[in-house]
Formats: C-alpha cells, structure tokens, sequence
C-alpha cells in the first residue's frame, strides 16, 4: 500500500491539522508520535526506504526495541503537514536495543525527527508497559490556556487536577486519574524526558510549566479529544479567573463522589478537599 495512502497516515495528517486549527501550533510549536502496529508496518514494508545511518535516539527506550513510528519532524510547522507530508514527517526504525533510530520514510527534504523525540519515546516506553500495549499515540501541543495557568496556579498536581476537573462535569470521567504537572525546564532532551515519563506512570496528561502539555492515548482521537477536554476545562479557567467576583458556585467534592459512583470511575481522594 502507498505510505500515504494508509489508514494510521492519514489520521495523523488529520489530527495534526486538527491541532494546528486549534491555535496549538505557533510555527513549529508541538510535536506528534504514534506507535505504529505490526500488521501497519507489513502494509507498507514494500515502500520503506533502504535503510540508513543509525543515529542515537539520546535516551535509551529497550521497551520499544526495533519498533516503528511515524513522528513530526523538528522544525516543521504543523500547519504545514496537510500540505506535504512527505516534507514534514517521518517513519524511523528503532534498533535492537533501542538505543539509535534510522530514518525510512519522509522528510524527503532532509531534516531530522522532533527534538522532543527522547520524551516521546520515553512515554511510550512507559505507556506500552502499563497500558499492556494499548496506547500508542503521544501529543505535545503548546494550548494557550493551559500554558497561561501555570503563571498563577501552584505548581502541583492535586490543585491542577482539581481546578481543571471543577470546570466542567465531564472532566472527571474523561480524565479520572489526573494530571501531572512539571516546573520549568530546558526543552528537548533526556532530562525533561525523564520528568515526563514519570508522570506518564500514573497520569495521562503531563503539563510542562510555561511550555505546553503532552497527552497519551489509544489511538488519534481519543488523545486528541484528551488534549481538547483538558485545554476546553483551562480555557474555562482562565476566563472565571478573569472575571470578578470569583466563583459564587462550584462543583463540590460531594457532586464528584456523586459523578464517580454514576459513571463507575475511580477519583483518587487526594485529588478532593475533604
Ligand atoms: P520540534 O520542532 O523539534 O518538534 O520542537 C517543537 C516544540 O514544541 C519543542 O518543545
Ligand atoms: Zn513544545
């Protein structure tokens, strides 16, 4: 089958200008990662190129030794994309140690894969093991809204968990376990990859302080529709915040035990007042 002509590329063009027409994706602001399956990679094996040089990932991943991925290419605009794949993405190979990665298809005009490739694959490495294989997709956007709450919240991540839960009833049941936050770091390399693939044990959603947030997800929609209840709750947010006075109401912890036992999901205690 032509590369581009399969299932898992085209919705990953799709969910990319999705992104990009949500205003997450500023020039080449965000990145994209999915785990590509067996029987996909057997599909298009014909069309890979001959591999390449080796080169190292930064981070070593063994969990996902000689698996493939289609990731985003660093410094390639999101909005882009849609109008050249070809240019602005990338199949690599990882090795059998999962140490180095090779290029096998895409960024046809040289370039190299996102810079957020270590935390990328960190969090697959993480997810694949806890999901039992489940999740295969990973997302870093830059959502506005998010992003301008880690300017006048505490850093932590039982009141980002319940603030961004507070704004709207679903949020519980779409995203039961949380999120993670993170303070500032230094972008791009193995250490914020370590930091974020921690969170990635237990939360779905990681928040980079002044930076952006990766989410984690079965498949292209369910981590999209993630990323938008997520930054959807913090837009919320930031216009109650805005507004004065401040909340007359509010979803009580009571309502949330309330929403658990309806929807049969479990809201870990820490995350309520009392
Ligand atoms: P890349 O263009 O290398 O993917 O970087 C964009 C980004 O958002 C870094 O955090
Ligand atoms: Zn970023």
């Amino acid at each position: 089958m032509k590369i581009l002509d399969s299932k898992f590329v085209k919705a990953f063009v799709k969910m990319a200008d999705d992104g990009f027409k949500q205003g997450w994706h500023e020039r080449n602001g965000g990145n994209l990662s999915y785990r590509i399956k067996a029987d996909e990679v057997e599909s298009i094996r014909s069309r890979l190129n001959a591999p390449g040089e080796w080169t190292s990932i930064g981070a070593g991943v063994p969990g996902l030794a000689g698996e493939f991925f289609l990731v985003t290419g660093s410094g390639k605009y999101f909005r882009n994309i849609i109008v050249d794949p070809e240019v602005c993405i990338a199949i690599i190979e990882l090795d059998e140690k999962g140490e180095n990665y090779r290029i096998r298809w895409g960024l046809v005009e040289g370039g190299t894969p996102t810079s957020e490739l270590p935390t990328h694959l960190m969090n697959h490495e993480v997810k694949k093991r806890v999901t039992e294989g489940k999740h295969r997709v990973i997302y870093h956007a830059h959502t506005t809204n998010v992003i301008a709450l880690t300017f006048v919240l505490p850093l932590t991540d039982e009141v980002f968990t319940r603030e961004l839960w507070e704004m709207a009833t679903e949020c519980p049941v779409v995203f039961p376990d949380g999120v993670g936050v993170i303070g500032w770091m230094v972008p791009g390399g193995r250490e914020i990859a370590v930091e974020t693939s921690r969170l990635m044990e237990k939360y779905d959603v990681a928040i980079w302080a002044h930076h952006g947030m990766f989410c984690s997800g079965e498949d292209f929609d369910l981590t999209f529709g993630l990323m938008h209840t997520v930054e959807k709750s913090a837009e919320i947010l930031t216009k109650v915040l805005a507004m004065n006075p401040a909340k007359l109401q509010t979803i009580t912890d009571e309502n949330f035990r309330d929403l658990a036992k309806a929807f049969r999901v479990n809201l870990p205690e820490r995350f309520l007042y009392k």
